[in-house]
């Protein structure tokens, strides 16, 4: 009954962030308190004058929380948005099973017209 710790939802563990990608994060300046920005790893609030990693998801995380994580796996520890990485094997996967759902949603196209 024990499942692999590395494996999730029956899927692998994605590989680290290509580094490219983690480095090219911006840092975001906070400018305002108050608005209780909250970094969702280690739950304490941006103050002002702190400049946290944005991803592309907008979620906003302290370098000292992020870096670790996108060094593990390459996804957002909120919302699961992945970033690019360096495995190739990964991205092939990534590429088929984006295609595999292209082709399952034209066949759902062909089915509603052919029976609509
Ligand atoms: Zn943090
Ligand atoms: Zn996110």
């Amino acid at each position: 009954m024990f499942e692999e710790l590395n494996v999730l939802n029956g899927e692998k563990l994605p590989p680290p962030a290509s580094r490219s990608a983690v480095e090219a994060l911006p840092n975001e300046k906070i400018v305002e308190e108050g608005r209780r920005l909250q970094c969702p790893v280690c739950l304490k609030d941006h103050v002002k004058d702190e400049t946290p990693k944005r991803m592309p998801c907008k979620h906003l995380f302290h370098n000292e929380c992020i870096m670790p994580w996108l060094a593990k796996t390459n996804s957002c520890p909120l919302c699961r948005y992945e970033l690019p990485t360096d495995d190739e094997d990964y991205e092939a996967w990534k590429k088929e099973k984006k295609r595999a759902k292209e082709r399952e949603a034209d066949i759902e196209n062909l089915h509603n017209s052919m029976f609509s």
